[in-house]
């Protein structure tokens, strides 16, 4: 059994890695500000003796007075809305608060794991991405401020490593999509999924022809804990290598909750990436990791959830 911190596990994936990391027997002690996340997420896990919240912005500064083992290291919103409205905080998260934690492993002597994201490819020239592509991004567009504080992160990551020998590990997520996605952060999966449930139109973004890679959740989880335990300091890119263009997922979106939605057809937000799918190899060979849940099975899943609203 260990001590294990996740940041921002009230969020989407950190609260689905909190149950999984609880599920092994190991205590969990869950940082959030809750500025994207939520205490909901993590409400069924209140009583579990084994489980602790420190409500906490990471990007200021943390003691803690308990012997840290593992430290996964998710916290910072991510969704396009929120670089819009609080590009400055998501840019202090993760500089100011990757440094913060980078000093909780050292001092901890505590392996540290960061999830780092397919934005750091930008616009891809090079298709699918690989690991070894340093991508094309815009360093002052509208999603810089997650993209290039993202690349910070892992020269951080590596600079500590290299200076302090500190063990890290990088996992780049592409597209992940599950029950507790927010339904409010304007992402393509809760978007589709919540207008087709209440028969609105299904607003696509240009012609639809771009592409993602939808990973779902709980393959997500598992990566990053055979990542973390296989002593690796990456950066594997995590995601599921299947493409889609969005014209496509609205389609069977609509097909799925048998919604008599019209799609429509809008402006393409600056700098949307044209095309995304991981190369997966690294993972397969180096974790022996593979997403095992199919795109409909997994759509049906989150559906499910976005009914109870
Ligand atoms: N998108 C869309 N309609 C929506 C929301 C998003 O067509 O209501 C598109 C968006 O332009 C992008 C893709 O879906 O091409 C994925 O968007 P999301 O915000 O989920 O994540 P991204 O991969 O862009 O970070």
């Amino acid at each position: 059994m260990e001590n294990i911190l996740v940041t921002g596990g009230g969020g989407f994936i950190g609260s689905h890695l909190c149950d999984f990391l609880l599920e092994k027997g190991n205590s969990v002690i869950c940082i959030d500000n809750f500025g994207s996340g939520s205490s909901k997420n993590i409400e069924h896990l209140k009583g579990n003796e084994k489980f602790s919240l420190i409500e906490h912005d990471i990007s200021e500064n943390l003691k803690l007075d308990q012997k840290i083992d593992k430290i996964y290291h998710l916290a910072s919103r991510a969704s396009p809305i929120a670089f819009k409205k609080y590009p400055i905080d998501i840019m202090m998260t993760n500089s100011l608060g990757t440094f913060n934690l980078l000093e909780i492993s050292r001092k901890n002597n505590a392996p540290i794991l960061f999830t780092s994201t397919s934005e750091v490819y930008g616009e891809p020239e090079e298709h699918p991405q690989k690991e070894t592509y340093n991508g094309n991004v815009n360093c002052n567009g509208p999603r810089s401020c997650y993209d290039e504080s993202k690349r910070f992160a892992e020269a951080l990551f590596f600079s500590f490593n290299r200076q302090y020998g500190t063990e890290i590990r990088i996992v780049r997520l592409f597209n992940t999509y599950g029950p507790r996605m927010r339904s409010d952060d304007g992402r393509v999966i809760p978007n589709f999924a919540n207008q087709a449930l209440k028969n609105e139109p299904i607003t696509v973004y240009g012609d639809g022809s771009q592409t993602r890679s939808f990973c779902f959740v709980t393959d997500t989880v598992k990566g990053l804990y055979k990542m973390m335990e296989s002593g690796k300091s990456g950066p594997i890119n995590l995601g599921n290598p299947v493409e889609r263009t969005i014209l496509e997922t609205a389609k069977l979106v609509k097909k799925l909750t048998s919604s008599d939605s019209e799609i429509i057809f809008k402006s393409l937000p600056k700098d949307d990436p044209t095309r995304r799918k991981p190369d997966i190899t690294k993972a397969k060979e180096e974790l022996d990791w593979n997403p095992e849940i199919d795109f409909e099975e997994g759509l049906e899943k989150t559906i499910d959830y976005f009914k109870q609203f």
